[in-house]
C-alpha cells in the first residue's frame, strides 16, 4: 500500500509554501499595514481569508463533513488540475480514466505532461472495474472517475467503484458534478475510509452558479493540506465567498429548482422519445439527456439555423449520432421539441 507521502512529486514533497500576510498574524487588530492594501474601499482592499473558512463551516454543515475535508477552487477545474501537479510527475506517471468522460482530465493531463490512459465504458455506459484496474501499474498515480458521467448521463455502478477503492492504492478522484440530480446518495459518506479518496462537486451545476466558478474538493485533511499548499493563496475573492455563502442561506430554492429540472428531465425524456429523429434516449441521473439520433450533425446544424444550441457528441467514443441535450426550463425543452418534430 503506497501512502499519500509516497504518492506526492518529490517536489511537492519537499515544498515550502508561500507564506502569505493574513497566515502569519490571524485575528483582530486595530490598524493592519501589513499587506500593502489600500485603506480605501472597504471591504474589498482587503486580501481574501485565503482558506475561506467561515464559507467552509457553512459547507461542512451541508455536506456532513469537516471543514479540514474541504479544498475550495475555482470551479471545480481548478482541483482537478491541482491532483496532476501535486501527484503525477511528467513524463514519468500516467492517470486512467473512463472513455467517454469529461474532457477536463485529458486536457490537464496534456498541460502537465502526464500519460493519460482511456479505458472504454461498456456499450451501456456501465464500468468495468476489472478493465480498469488492469490498465493501471506501478506509475498510475491517480483514478479518475465520474458518476454521474458526463456525457452519458449515468451514474456507475457502487459495487464496481467499490471494487476500485478496495484494490487501487493510488488517488481516486470522483467526480460528483451531477450528484444532486441522482437518487442515490454521495460517496462523501466514505469520505473517513479511504484516505486516498478525492471527490469533487461544484456550485455550477445544481446551485446555479456556473459564472461564481466555485467548486468543492472533499479528501482527507492530509491530502487539504496540499491542496492549501499547491493553489494559488487568495484563489477564491470575498465577492465569491460572500456571494456563495448567501445562497447557501436560501438553498430552499436551489431545492425547488432542483425538483424543477427533475420534472422536466422525465417529461423530456418522455418526449424526445416520441420523435422520429430519435433513436433512443439514454437513462438520465443527471441535468441532461444524451440522445441517439439519427443524424447527429444534420440535426445539431438545423437546430442552430434556429437558435437552439446543443451539444454534438457525436465523435465521443461509444456516443456515435448522439447529441447532449441540456435540460432547460419548460419553455426551452418545448422549443427544443417542437424543433425536433420537425426534422
Ligand atoms: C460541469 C462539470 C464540472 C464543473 O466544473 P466547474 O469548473 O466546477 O464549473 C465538473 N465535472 C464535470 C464532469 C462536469 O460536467
Amino acid at each position: 500500500m503506497r501512502t499519500i507521502e509516497q504518492l506526492l512529486r518529490p517536489n511537492i514533497r519537499s515544498l515550502k509554501p508561500y507564506s502569505c500576510a493574513r497566515d502569519e498574524f490571524k485575528g483582530e487588530a486595530r490598524v493592519y499595514l501589513d499587506a500593502n492594501e489600500n485603506p480605501r474601499n472597504q471591504p474589498y482592499n482587503r486580501y481574501p481569508d485565503p482558506l475561506q473558512v467561515q464559507l467552509k463551516e457553512k459547507i461542512a454543515q451541508l455536506k456532513g463533513v469537516r471543514p479540514l475535508q474541504i479544498m475550495l477552487g475555482v470551479g471545480s477545474d481548478e482541483p482537478i488540475d491541482l491532483v496532476f501537479r501535486i501527484f503525477c510527475e511528467p513524463k514519468e506517471d500516467n492517470v486512467v480514466a473512463i472513455e467517454p468522460t469529461y474532457g477536463m482530465y485529458s486536457v490537464c493531463a496534456e498541460i502537465n505532461d502526464v500519460e493519460y490512459r482511456r479505458v472504454r465504458l461498456n456499450e451501456d455506459f456501465s464500468l468495468d472495474a476489472e478493465k480498469l484496474l488492469n490498465a493501471t501499474d506501478e506509475h498510475t498515480k491517480v483514478v479518475f472517475l465520474c458518476s454521474p458521467n458526463n456525457p452519458t448521463g449515468n451514474l456507475l455502478d457502487k459495487g464496481e467503484i467499490e471494487k476500485i477503492l478496495r484494490s487501487f492504492d493510488g488517488i481516486i478522484v470522483i467526480d460528483e458534478a451531477y450528484i444532486d440530480f441522482a437518487d442515490t446518495p454521495s460517496w462523501l459518506s466514505q469520505l473517513d475510509q479511504y484516505p486516498n479518496l478525492i471527490i469533487l462537486h461544484t456550485f455550477s451545476k445544481a446551485w446555479a452558479m456556473a459564472s461564481v466558478r466555485c467548486g468543492m474538493a472533499f479528501a482527507s485533511e492530509q491530502i487539504i493540506t496540499y491542496f492549501n499548499k499547491v493553489k494559488y493563496p487568495y484563489n477564491i475573492s470575498l465577492l465569491t465567498q460572500q456571494y456563495v455563502s448567501e445562497r447557501i442561506d436560501h438553498r430552499e430554492e436551489k431545492e425547488l429548482w432542483q425538483k424543477q429540472i427533475l420534472n422536466e428531465r422525465t417529461r423530456l425524456q418522455k418526449e424526445l422519445a416520441k420523435l422520429p429523429c430519435v433513436i433512443k434516449t439514454y437513462h438520465s441521473d443527471a441535468n441532461f439527456i444524451l440522445t441517439r439520433t439519427t443524424d447527429a450533425n444534420g440535426i445539431y446544424k438545423s437546430l442552430v439555423q434556429e437558435g437552439i444550441i446543443v451539444r454534438l457528441r457525436d465523435t465521443v467514443t461509444l456516443c456515435d449520432g448522439c447529441l447532449r441535450i441540456t435540460v432547460g426550463t419548460r419553455k426551452e425543452n418545448d422549443i427544443l421539441l417542437e424543433a425536433l418534430s420537425r426534422m
